[in-house]
Order: structure tokens, then C-alpha cells, then sequence
């Protein structure tokens, strides 16, 4: 077990008891839907005043476990003390004057410690952005620019971000590409989606189990006889998938299409920028796989929550990128640069990969059990503190395994009712996701997980 050295300047306590949404969340919910669109919807009806290690506390005095982590970014917590001091030394000193025109040292000790820390012992190369679609918009240009090649190759289930290029990327329609009122397309052309390796919903049948080589062979063909793997730019995947369910590919799955991207010269781009930075028990999740990808999107957990993304690339790709190709105004923003460093110094001081894995174990050990006694639990699986359940209707999980997305919301419903702040996802809309932040207590974690079993047991008795 990890030794917890985190100081916390909040109570590690789950405390509902004043009631939410309070008077004064119910206050700003007013204000906020006479000025916000409707467009941007959140998971949780309070709002926040304070966050801390695992803790958000709301404007009525509430306190909820956040496991979550405004969607895997806080790994080292919302307020780690070293992000914050990191960050208020250099926003005294200067908050921007653009790379592209004076730039700084912070920028370039990023790209150091990226240079580092991601897969592979090649010259690499990295450029920083703010968001994770501007990363992902990015890899595919440095692909495209130095194939000379267009055609991208993304998956089922795939998740890449908002922007039109990313949009495209995305695999799930609603909401992210349109719902039934009508599309924020056209979108963007030359990009082919292929099968994924999903485990849980490939074991059934009368081949067996489908291995990671088979999947990988159905979706190498598909490109082939499809695409025509001398159009293909890259192949860009999600090492664990996010959006998409948490999916874990099937062992030897990525190295297939790892290697048939090398012969055929197709940049494989892993799209890191959920699993990243000690979230999956490693640095990346392509580690778990032993795959050095070509070019490696990040963002989330990057930088304790400031706005940063970046990738990090074989030299040869990324230098053949003419000068003033890449850039942004505020891409690798300075305040945002002092906080990576300081947020990748905590991940390593703690070793917050080997405090994932330890979450792994609490959080497995339990809902390992659960699952027997219940029948709606379909899968469990992730890694690291990157960890899902699938939930199916009762009695199809030998059979149909029809998707059970009421449960899902209920299940999430009733955490948040007692102060626990879990975040769904899938295809289907029935994974319950964990994303706690890495520097949780075991305390604060055991309650967490009490209030979430309760929640389960309720769903598959109902
Ligand atoms: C969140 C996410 C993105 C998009 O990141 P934004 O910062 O929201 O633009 C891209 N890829 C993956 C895998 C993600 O999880």
C-alpha cells in the first residue's frame, strides 16, 4: 500500500445534511439559465465553492465525494498544493505573452518532461494546446502533413471531442453529432470508422471468445479492402476508451495494429487524454500494452486542472511540420505550463500511479463481490483508477446482455443523492464510471463505495 502524504485543506467528509439544491445553488441555477445556454448541461444541481483531495463542497455548506474528477482531471486532486503555488508565482510574474511570439522556459520544460515520460526512447518532439480536440485536430495534421497522406482510421465507440474534426472522429451521434432536432454537420470528410475490440460483447457466439489478433485482423481488412492502407494517414485510438464505456481492448489487440501501422507506414496515434498521467497505474495506458505510438495526444490530468493539452510525437513526423504550422494563441499558456510541472512533480513525489493501482484493488476487491449477488452487473473492468461496470437488464447477462441504461441513471441518481458524485458513460448509456481523484483517502473511498453499493443493490432489486 501507497503511503498517503497528501495534506488536505478540506475535511474529508461526505456531508449532505443542509440539503440540495440549497437556496442559494437554487439561486444561481436562476441566474445561470437566463445567461447560459442550454446547450451546456451539468451532472450535479449544485454548485461549487470549494474543492479539495476528494471533497466539493457547494455554496449551501454541502459536501460531496467527488469521484469524478471533473472528468479525470483532477488527479492530483482541485486544489493540490503544489499546483497552487506553482500557479500564483507565475501569475505574478506574467499570464501571457503567446509562444509564437516571446516565448518561455515553462513551455520548453513541459515538452522535457513529455519527451520523458511518454512511451518510447526516440527522439520526440512536442507541441502544447489547451484542449484535448485541439490536441487531437493536431496529431491528425502532423499525420497528414508528413504522409502526404489524408484518409484518418477511428474506432467504434471512439470519443476525440467537440470540434468539427473531432465531432467527425466521435463515434456516438447523440448528443455529441446531433440529436433528433437536427446536426451540427457537415462534418469533416475522409475519416473511416472501424470495429473495435470489445470484449465483453464479442465472448458469446460460436467462435468463442474473439482475441485481440482477431479483432485487430477484422479491422485491419476493413481498412484494407475500405480505405486502402496506402490512403491512410493514421489510425487513431483510445488506448482504454473513454466516452465510449471504459472499453479495454483485448490483450494483444493494439500491438496487431501497432505493428501493421509500421509496415505500412500509417502514423498510430493513441489518444491519451483520458488515461494519461497516472490514471490507468502507469503513465499512459499504452504502456499496459506495450505499444510505443507514433504520436500521443494528452490533456485532462495534465496540468491539476489548468487548460492544457499537448502532443508528443516521433521527431521525424513532428519536424515535418513547416515553421508556423502549429500553434494557437494561447497553447502551452504559461500559468498553464507551471502548473503541469508542478502537478507531474506531485504525480511522481507520490507516486500516484502506484496510488491507482492501489484504488484498483479497493475499488475491484469490492465490486468483484457485489457482482455475484446481483445479476445486472454485466462487466466490470478498467484499470488503475479508470474503472467501469456495465449494467444489463436482469437476466440477459448470459444471453442478450440488453443494455441496461434506466438502472445506470438511477444507480447515478442515488449516489449523488447521498453525496456521491459519479459519472455515467457508453454507447448504450449503461456504464457507471469511476475517475476518483488519485490523492482520495482510503476513508473517504470505503464511504464512497458503501454509498455506491447501496445504490446498486436498490437498482437490481427493483
Ligand atoms: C475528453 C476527451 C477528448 C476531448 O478533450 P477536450 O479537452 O474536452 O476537448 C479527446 N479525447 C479523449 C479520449 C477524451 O476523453
Amino acid at each position: 500500500m501507497t503511503t498517503q502524504t497528501t495534506q488536505y485543506r478540506l475535511e474529508q467528509k461526505r456531508d449532505v445534511s443542509a440539503g440540495f439544491p440549497g437556496p442559494k445553488s437554487a439561486e444561481l441555477a436562476a441566474r445561470r439559465s437566463a445567461v447560459v445556454a442550454g446547450g451546456v448541461a451539468s451532472s450535479v444541481p449544485v454548485y461549487v465553492a470549494d474543492a479539495d483531495g476528494g471533497i466539493i463542497t457547494d455554496v449551501d455548506g454541502n459536501s460531496f465525494i467527488d469521484l469524478g474528477s471533473g472528468i479525470a482531471v483532477t488527479s492530483v486532486g482541485a486544489s493540490d498544493p503544489a499546483v497552487v503555488a506553482a500557479v500564483q508565482e507565475q501569475v505574478a510574474k506574467f499570464t501571457h505573452t503567446c509562444f509564437m511570439v516571446s516565448p518561455y522556459e515553462g513551455y520548453i520544460a513541459v515538452a522535457e518532461k513529455l519527451a520523458e515520460l511518454t512511451p518510447g526512447d526516440h527522439e520526440k518532439r512536442s507541441v502544447l494546446f489547451n484542449s484535448g480536440a485541439e490536441a487531437v485536430e493536431n496529431a491528425v495534421k502532423v499525420a497528414r502533413i508528413a504522409t502526404g497522406r489524408t484518409a484518418v482510421v477511428a474506432f467504434d465507440h471512439a470519443y476525440h471531442g467537440r470540434t468539427n474534426l473531432t465531432m467527425g472522429l466521435t463515434a456516438k451521434a447523440n448528443p455529441y453529432k446531433s440529436s433528433p432536432a437536427g446536426s451540427f454537420g457537415p462534418f469533416a470528410p475522409e475519416i473511416y470508422r472501424v470495429p473495435m475490440s470489445y470484449p465483453y460483447r464479442e465472448e458469446t457466439g460460436i467462435a468463442g471468445k474473439m482475441t485481440g489478433e482477431d479483432a485487430a485482423a477484422r479491422a485491419i481488412t476493413m481498412i484494407e479492402k475500405q480505405v486502402g492502407a496506402e490512403n491512410v494517414a493514421a489510425i487513431l485510438i483510445e488506448p482504454i476508451q473513454g466516452e465510449g464505456g471504459f472499453i479495454v481492448p483485448a490483450e494483444g489487440f493494439l500491438p496487431a495494429l501497432a505493428k501493421w501501422a509500421k509496415e505500412k507506414g500509417v502514423v498510430f496515434i493513441a489518444d491519451e487524454v483520458q488515461s494519461g498521467f497516472c490514471r490507468t497505474g502507469s503513465w499512459f495506458a499504452s504502456e499496459h500494452d506495450g505499444v510505443v505510438p507514433d504520436i500521443i495526444t494528452m490533456a485532462k490530468g495534465i496540468a491539476g486542472g489548468m487548460p492544457l493539452s499537448a502532443i508528443t510525437g516521433r521527431a521525424e513526423l513532428m519536424d515535418a511540420v513547416h515553421p508556423g504550422g502549429l500553434g494557437g494563441t494561447y497553447g502551452g499558456n504559461p500559468v498553464a505550463c507551471a502548473a503541469a510541472l508542478a502537478a507531474i512533480e506531485t504525480m511522481e513525489a507520490q507516486d500516484l500511479s502506484a496510488r491507482a493501482r492501489h484504488i484498483e484493488e479497493q475499488v475491484m476487491g469490492r465490486l468483484r463481490k457485489l457482482a455475484e449477488d446481483v445479476d445486472i452487473i454485466g462487466d466490470l473492468r478498467g484499470r488503475g483508477a479508470m474503472l467501469a461496470m456495465e449494467f444489463v437488464k436482469p437476466g440477459t447477462g448470459a444471453t442478450t446482455k440488453e443494455p441496461n441504461a434506466e438502472a445506470t441513471k438511477e444507480i447515478a441518481a442515488a449516489c449523488l443523492q447521498e453525496g456521491v458524485i459519479i459519472l455515467t458513460c457508453g454507447t448504450y448509456g449503461n456504464v457507471v464510471r469511476l475517475l476518483p481523484p488519485l490523492v482520495i483517502g482510503d476513508e473517504l473511498l470505503a464511504d464512497a463505495l458503501d454509498v455506491l453499493e447501496a445504490a446498486i443493490r436498490k437498482a437490481a432489486a427493483a
